[in-house]
């Protein structure tokens, strides 16, 4: 036999989701002797044998990789035999040399669930199940490397049972760090508001029981706690909404398995798909009608927010309980959700009846994540537990280099060589609670990834918490980033598009270079640079801050622009009383706290609140995602609108399209068509625009970005359309559309700037 050695280098995620020991099973199945090992930007292979095996070891290597493993590419190289004696997985290197070895949180796999659930099993109904395939990850990990002495397992020794499996290569649970069992593993208690201990023998059934009495449990779970109550029951539902201080923001439901989600709600094979992954997200879903889910779960609203279990807690406590949860954030109002046991009794006191705790500790509170699928493309819109922190790739390497984001839906991203890490998604940071838990994440990541960033990339509004916190990098040079220009680099980068490309970004708000409200733009943009080609026209936001939640303001700042004072008659009804309708136009009129904008996400305000689908919305994006939910299934008749030429800069017209809007609102022609032919001729607009731009810059790809494309009915259209009109089109897939995913484009930016000084 004719020995040969090949190495491989594997890059990707490949650095504690056990595939060290698929390899080593995968080597010894195959009599091949060498070792792997982790190692800064991959996975070593060395391995020496038949020539035959080694192809047959090549050919095996991508297609059967550990679940959790992301292959985003392998190089392999013949060497000289060096007559290794065995096969053996080497030890890591140094610190900071292993920057991709902190792995997200992974949903309990089947094998572990069956284990569960099988009266034999030595783990049978031990709600800390785990094996190399699956448990926490990035929410219990103190510092690198990621080994069990730097997780908040450290204080569980494990038994000679669990240490057995941990040791021996060949067993799942390999070097499984939260590996545990009854005998050595965290434990469950039931608790009452005030924190003592029920002494259930049964905690999760007990807890399973209280919910199915309609009481309001505080559950802790992976990153934080949730609050859970019986989905079906109003009079349940109603009673978290009114401790928790929320009125109308949807919640998210739990349901117990795949029949009990399609009871409630419509998911097509890819959302199924996306319900079952390892990341396991809450998947927004066609609600069905019927479907048993109180109306107060997702008032006014055709989706819900849909989610499968994910800890083995989830799974004794659906099995016994409802088979549908609300599981929302352990918090109130706003705040970032709760985590550690003591807090979450103090915080959440008032609002659960029982409280089920135990004691691993989580390090990293982190959200659930939430994902749709849209022309039959996942889309993450909330980056956070089960993705987090897994990197996003860039094209080339760089300096370190950190993001700040943005204030609204805040991550923070560090760049390390050519992988850009996002934190979990840390909210909005007008709350104080929020913004500590913004700088934490910061120094946090840094540390984990012992990242020295050079330059700090924060956004150019000058207000902003996130802008200001620049400040506490000492000795890093700060690089604003224009909004807009961030979210297209964002979906730039996540495609890895070099070159120039038309930026579609459509938000709410983001400060521009003139020091208006830009929120409909289209850029040509590289990443060192953009120039504004064109945007929709820009109004007065009379009340500024007030006009994003009062829709009704922004309905009379269209009117008026549209129809002069005609429309400010037309639109008056849309104001809660008459006072406040005379105010607003007063103030639009004398500019007095009516900054301009071109924001997208404000018309579609005006729209829905002129149509009667909302006038005030109680968190953000409220309006326009009523204004989806309401729009025909069947095309409607377009709305008009032109173009203005602005030296040089291309002005989509609204005033035709606006004053149509009131006119058919008028004429009472329902909601539902009013919303699709708005939708429709937004595509339209946006098609033409890109049109226009494309040849004068002769360009032929666009990049949508902006969180008006979480709008799926907008984003589909602009795919399609924009497709049929000749273009290459590239959207959102690995961070969301809005400004969760800002953090990467500012740091996107940064490196295209290092790469390409910009010129004067
Ligand atoms: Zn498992
Ligand atoms: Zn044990
Ligand atoms: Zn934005």
């Amino acid at each position: 036999m004719k020995v040969e050695r090949r190495q491989f280098e594997v890059r990707g995620i490949v650095q504690g989701v056990g595939f060290r020991p698929f390899v080593y099973r995968l080597a010894l199945s195959h009599g091949l002797k060498g070792f792997v090992r982790n190692e800064s930007s991959c996975v070593r292979i060395d391995v020496e044998g038949d020539s035959a095996a080694l192809d047959s070891f090549e050919a095996l290597l991508p297609d059967s990789a550990p679940p959790l493993a992301r292959i985003s590419g392998i190089t392999s190289r013949d060497l000289k035999p060096a007559a290794y004696h065995d096969f053996r997985i080497e030890e890591s290197g140094r610190k900071g040399e292993t920057i991709s070895q902190v792995p997200p949180d992974a949903a309990t796999c089947e094998a572990c669930v069956s284990e569960l659930f099988d009266p034999a099993d030595r783990r049978f109904g031990y709600p800390f199940i785990n094996c190399t395939d699956c448990g926490p990850r990035y929410t219990i990990i103190l510092s690198v490397p990621y080994d069990r002495p730097f997780t908040t397992m450290a204080g569980f020794r494990m038994c000679p049972d669990c240490r057995k499996e941990y040791e021996n290569p060949s067993d799942r649970r390999f070097h499984a760090q939260p590996n545990a069992c009854r005998d050595c593993g965290p434990s469950l208690r039931l608790c009452s508001p005030d924190g003592s201990d029920l002494r259930s023998p049964n905690p999760p059934a007990d807890a399973a029981a209280a919910l199915a009495a309609l009481r309001i449990a505080a559950v802790k779970g992976i990153g934080g706690f949730h609050l859970a109550c019986d989905a079906r029951s109003a009079a349940a539902v109603a009673r978290l909404r009114e401790r928790k201080k929320r009125e109308e923001k949807p919640f998210a439901v739990m349901a117990r398995d795949m029949q009990a989600v399609e009871r409630i709600a419509v998911a097509s094979s890819r959302e199924k798909a996306l319900l079952r992954s390892p990341e396991r997200p809450i998947v927004l879903l066609r609600k069905k009608d019927g479907g048993g889910i109180a109306e107060s779960v997702a008032p006014g609203n055709r989706f819900l927010g849909v989610m499968m279990p994910y800890s083995p807690l989830h799974h004794l406590l659906l099995s016994s309980g409802p088979e549908a949860l609300v599981m929302t954030s352990g918090n109130l109002s706003d705040e970032p959700i709760a985590f550690g046991n003591d807090e979450a009794l103090s915080r959440l006191g008032g609002i659960a009846d029982v409280f089920l705790l135990h004691d691993r500790d989580i390090e990293t509170p982190a959200d659930d994540s939430v994902s749709r699928v849209v022309a039959g493309r996942a889309m993450v819109l909330r980056r956070s537990r089960g993705y987090v922190p897994a990197p996003v790739f860039l094209e080339s390497d760089g300096p370190d280099v950190i993001g700040l984001g943005a204030d609204l839906k805040n991550t923070v991203c560090v760049c390390r060589g050519n992988a850009a890490f996002l934190s979990q998604h840390l909210g909005d940071l007008e709350n104080l609670k929020a913004r500590e838990g913004f700088a934490q994440a910061a120094r946090r990541l840094i540390r984990l990834l012992d990242a020295r960033p050079a330059i700090v990339a924060h956004d150019m509004h000058p207000g902003y918490a996130s802008s200001r916190h620049a400040a506490v990098f000492a000795g890093a040079a700060r690089i604003p980033v224009q909004h807009h220009h961030a979210h297209v680099a964002s979906v730039m980068a996540e495609n890895m598009l070099e070159g120039r490309v038309i930026g579609v970004a459509f938000d709410g708000t983001g400060f521009g270079t003139d020091g208006t409200i830009w929120g409909g733009e289209f850029l040509v943009a590289g990443y060192e640079g953009f120039e504004r080609a064109a945007h929709f026209r820009t109004v007065r936001m009379p009340g500024s801050d007030a006009a994003a939640r009062q829709g009704w303001r922004m309905a009379l700042s269209h009117a008026n622009d549209a129809l002069g004072d005609r429309g400010l008659g037309l639109a008056a009804s849309t104001a809660p009383d008459a006072q406040s309708a005379e105010i607003a136009a007063a103030m639009m009129k004398s500019g007095l706290n009516s900054p301009w904008t071109s924001s997208l996400g404000r018309l579609f305000d005006a729209v829905a609140a002129v149509c009667g689908i909302r006038t005030c919305s109680s968190f953000e994006g409220q309006a326009a995602m009523a204004l989806e939910g309401a729009a025909s299934d069947e095309p409607c008749e377009p709305l008009p609108f032109a173009f203005e030429d602005k030296d040089g800069r291309l002005e989509i017209d609204t005033r035709p399209l606006f004053a149509e809007v009131c006119r058919r609102a008028a004429a009472r022609v329902p909601a539902a068509e009013i919303s699709r032919s708005f939708h429709d001729s937004i595509t339209d607009a946006t098609v033409q625009t890109c049109l226009r731009i494309g040849s004068r810059f002769m360009l032929d790809r666009v990049a949508l970005s902006g969180g008006c494309f979480q709008n799926a009915l907008l984003l589909d259209s602009c795919l399609q359309r924009l497709a049929n009109a000749g273009f290459k089109v590239y959207s959102h897939c690995l961070v969301p559309p809005n400004d969760g995913g800002i953090s990467l484009g500012q740091v996107a930016v940064v490196r295209g700037i290092l790469r390409f000084p910009r010129t004067k």
